[in-house]
């Protein structure tokens, strides 16, 4: 299990201003997403960046390089990506709206269950 902090915040990409799409698209892995967050976005060395997923250096490296190839075949190929829960263990209880996509998480679950935006009920957790 690779930790993710906290879930990327889209159900996925497209391309436009292309003109023909491509029908499939590449799935990033939650813990693909993340090991680009920490490497690129917050610009941490491979050793840093795999101690915070609970992970070897070698693991978080293969991650990395997957995540970064999928990447790339997606702006070459002009394909779709979506993301997909894949291998994460989320620190928190972590739930998308239904109605808004908003992904927030509940630290005690004995709280009432609703969207903080749109106080919708209809939430589900994100690794269902
Ligand atoms: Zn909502």
């Amino acid at each position: 299990m690779r930790k993710v902090v906290a879930p990327p915040g889209f159900r996925g990409y497209k391309p436009y201003g292309t003109r023909q799409g491509r029908t499939n698209h590449v799935d990033l892995l939650y813990e693909e997403y993340e090991a680009i967050k920490l490497a690129d976005y917050d610009i941490m060395n491979q050793l840093e960046a795999s101690q915070i997923m609970g992970v070897s250096r070698a693991t978080f490296a293969r991650v990395y390089e997957s995540a970064r190839r999928k990447i790339a075949k997606a702006m070459v190929e002009t394909r779709e990506i979506r993301s997909v829960f894949g291998d994460a263990s989320l620190d928190n209880s972590w739930f998308m709206c239904d109605a808004c996509d908003t992904r927030f998480n509940i630290p005690d679950k004995n709280t009432e269950h609703h969207c903080p935006l749109c106080k919708t009920e209809n939430i589900h957790s994100i690794k269902e």
